[in-house]
């Protein structure tokens, strides 16, 4: 009941259900082995939760903070489908009108050691959880001196065939034909969202945690991350987000002892290095991942800039959303992506009404300049997005945009 005293309750508001706590590995950073060996909460506990929040309005969920979502209900290693689709089809039958379902992370070594069974698990995943989703790799450093140093699980080509699984299990958006599906024509597409099948963000993406300043790290450590970010991006394939640190030292972690010293070290190094993934990785993923025409509902307007209305949807690593004009905040808004930067991209509202959309919200749209848009402003009213054709034939590209 305490969810409905919050200021943001209902529409701004995403809980967080712990599904496990523990790991079976002992990575030499990380503070999660500290409670032991996985243990799991039974589907029925989670489901439960989410069956009484709903019923108090709240239709954002985020299955968070486990160490491997995989794991999920089974030995603490080996995936268990079963378990999952126990705990993701639960949570559908209780909350049917749900907004956002999201997980926190995913181990790669479970798809490098049961890719089978992992395969399955992700499909369960991706057919039951909301666009946007994430799994979050912890693969810390593609260095395989660092690895072996520091425990880590995963080596970078390990790394790499979990991102493809991913890829191709999850990757799809609503909507998606088999036509329309990048890459392996046989991958699984997904269902269209019915009479709306513009496209959407796709349902799970992995994204990468990389970790500076472990023990053993050298100057060819950052060679290593570049080159499998690299090989990544130029194999085709999508990450939803690379998150890039450095580390701290838990007490009561092997790393306490080395402290963050190497870090520190090599401060000015990691500043480039991190500056040059945002530009040469990070930059054209965006458009792969969120292509011109992709629609985010709910949009949740939080402040103004510049001119601007910056939003979020609700959800894991949500991206920032810069929509022309100054609109009011604490409302939410659809939005078709029109341009991206760095880390944010542009939208303007969706469905785009053609006979009241600003001079702002027309030249945001891709092929639409000043003088046109001035044009379609004169030429109001339209009774249909394709009257406005008349206007500049073949400029206009208005059709995934507008009504
Ligand atoms: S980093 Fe991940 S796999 Fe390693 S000990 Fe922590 S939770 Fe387990």
């Amino acid at each position: 009941f305490v969810v409905e005293q919050h200021p943001n309750h209902p529409d701004y508001l995403i809980c967080e259900l712990e599904t496990s706590r523990g790991c079976a590995y002992r990575c030499s950073f990380c503070t999660e082995p500290l409670y032991g060996d996985p243990a799991f909460r039974a589907p029925d506990s989670v489901v439960g939760e989410v069956d009484a929040l709903s019923d108090r309005g709240v239709a954002h969920f985020r299955l968070g903070r486990q160490a491997d979502i995989l794991a999920y209900g089974g030995d603490g290693e080996a995936p268990n489908p079963d378990a999952l689709r126990e705990l993701y089809g639960g949570i559908r039958e209780v909350a049917p009108e749900l907004r956002t379902l999201h997980l926190d992370n995913m181990n790669p070594v479970t798809i490098t050691d049961y890719p089978e069974a992992s395969r399955e698990a992700i499909r369960v995943i991706a057919e039951h959880n909301t666009p946007g989703d994430t799994a979050a790799f912890g693969l810390e450093s593609a260095d395989p001196v660092v690895q072996e140093e520091n425990n880590l699980l995963v080596t970078a080509e390990e790394c790499l065939e979990a991102v493809r699984v991913v890829n191709e299990e999850g990757g799809w958006r609503p909507g998606d034909t088999p036509e329309t599906t990048p890459g392996d024509p046989d991958r699984v597409t997904g269902p269209s969202t019915g009479p709306d099948a513009s496209p959407r963000l796709p349902k799970l993406l992995p994204g990468i945690n990389l970790v500076h300043g472990l023990t053993g790290e050298r100057p060819e450590t950052y060679e290593h991350n570049k080159r499998f970010l690299q090989t990544v991006y130029d194999e085709g394939l999508m990450l939803r987000r690379i998150n890039i640190r450095q580390v701290m030292a838990f007490a009561g972690t092997e790393m306490a002892e080395t402290g963050a010293e190497i870090a520190q070290e090599h401060k000015d190094q990691f500043q480039a290095y991190k500056r040059e993934v945002r530009e040469t990785i990070d930059n054209p993923m965006l458009d792969r991942v969120v292509p011109p025409g992709t629609v985010l509902p709910d949009l949740h307007l939080e402040y103004h800039q510049d001119g601007k209305t910056f939003g979020r949807q609700l959800g894991t690593y949500a991206l920032l959303v810069a929509v022309p004009g100054e609109r009011e905040l604490g409302t939410t808004v659809d939005v078709a992506i029109t341009d991206h930067g760095y880390r944010s991209v542009t939208g303007v509202p969706y469905p785009l009404d053609v006979n009241a959309a600003s001079m702002d919200e027309l030249t945001a749209v891709p092929g639409i300049n000043r003088n046109t848009a001035g044009d379609i402003v004169v030429g109001r009213p339209y009774d249909s997005v394709a009257d406005v054709d008349a206007v500049d034939p073949g400029i206009v590209d208005l059709g995934a945009y507008a009504v």
